[in-house]
């Protein structure tokens, strides 16, 4: 095992269908920064978009690929079933009237463990969850220009939950090779916890052997991204899991942060990305996400970019 341990969440990634839907509800219902607009590296055709805390801060990270038309994807095994945000015990009955305002559908008060929380979809029909922890992250920063009030935006996530059809090989690899720790566990699901026990430091597996297999599509995580603190921690990781038999790919540059991706034994693809460059690399910080960004390799083709992404009005700072 490393020296430096996996602290936590970094990111999720989803799939959208519709880029502009999609925007209004992460910003404007629930309040997220846009903190980078720029396409997906493996096809520029199609637009990658970051929400996040103020900051863009590790662990509040939840992009998308938006796929205009990409049909729906199922529900089952192999599949991140829910991802949960955090706020403060006053934010949830915040949260819950605001979306009620808003006719989201929701789900809740519901009790987990020992933690109070609310469930919802998205436009797509991605399940969400808004979990009270008391107090909010100190790491994740307000968003100045949120509709949200300061005190009760989104601090980042509490968690995020595997669906699987056994839990003892991603039990395995979560606690035995990545050097987390089971916290609890009740009726099938079972709760893991990164070293350290800081900010977005959640993962629950959800044992459902008689799911059938999820389909993946609009509505659907994509990955689940681990942070490690630099290139370092992360080769040594990849050394690691590569001797436990995963097979890993080589590190990719992402920008804004390097990443290596694997697939856990339950058919879910991990990542473990870097804390740094971070989202200022290419952008001041209080420019973030007000401009579309392209990669160096993709800056002569910029005008066939932008003539072929769909539209997508975002507030220009
Ligand atoms: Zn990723």
């Amino acid at each position: 095992m490393s020296a430096e341990n996996i602290n936590g969440l970094h990111h999720v990634t989803a799939i959208c269908s519709d880029p502009q839907r999609n925007y209004d509800f992460y910003t404007g219902t629930l309040g997220l920064r846009l903190v980078k607009k720029t396409v997906n590296f493996d096809d520029p055709s199609a637009y990658h978009l970051y929400y996040a805390d103020g900051a863009g801060t590790p662990g509040s990270v939840l992009t998308f690929f938006p796929w205009p038309g990409a049909p729906r994807g199922s529900d089952g095994s192999g599949q991140i079933g829910a991802t949960a945000f955090a706020t403060n015990e006053a934010g949830l009955a915040h949260w819950q009237k605001r979306l009620a305002d808003k006719q989201i559908e929701l789900r809740g008060p519901l009790q987990r463990f020992d933690d109070i929380y609310i469930e919802f979809d998205d436009p797509d029909g991605m399940k969400l969850e808004i979990v009270a922890a008391n107090p909010a992250a100190a790491i994740f920063k307000p968003w100045s220009q949120s509709p949200v009030p300061e005190a009760m935006q989104l601090r980042g996530f509490h968690s995020v939950t595997l669906c699987e059809s056994g839990y003892e090989l991603t039990q395995a690899l979560l606690t035995q090779q990545m050097g987390w720790r089971l916290l609890k566990e009740s009726g099938g699901r079972f709760r893991y916890q990164a070293p350290g026990a800081g900010p977005a430091s959640v993962v629950d597996v959800l044992c459902q052997p008689e799911a059938r297999h999820a389909g993946s599509g609009a509505g659907t995580v994509h990955h689940v991204a681990f942070r490690v603190v630099d290139d370092a921690a992360q080769r040594e990781w990849r050394k690691a899991l590569v001797g436990f038999g995963y097979n890993l790919s080589p590190v990719k540059d992402r920008t804004y942060f390097h990443s290596i991706y694997y697939r856990e034994p339950g058919g879910i693809l991990f990542e473990i990305a870097t804390d740094s460059p971070g989202f200022s690399v290419d952008e001041a910080p209080a420019e973030l996400g007000s401009s579309l960004v392209l990669p160096r390799q993709f800056e002569p083709m910029r005008r066939e970019i932008e003539k072929s992404l769909p539209p997508l009005a975002t507030a220009s700072r």
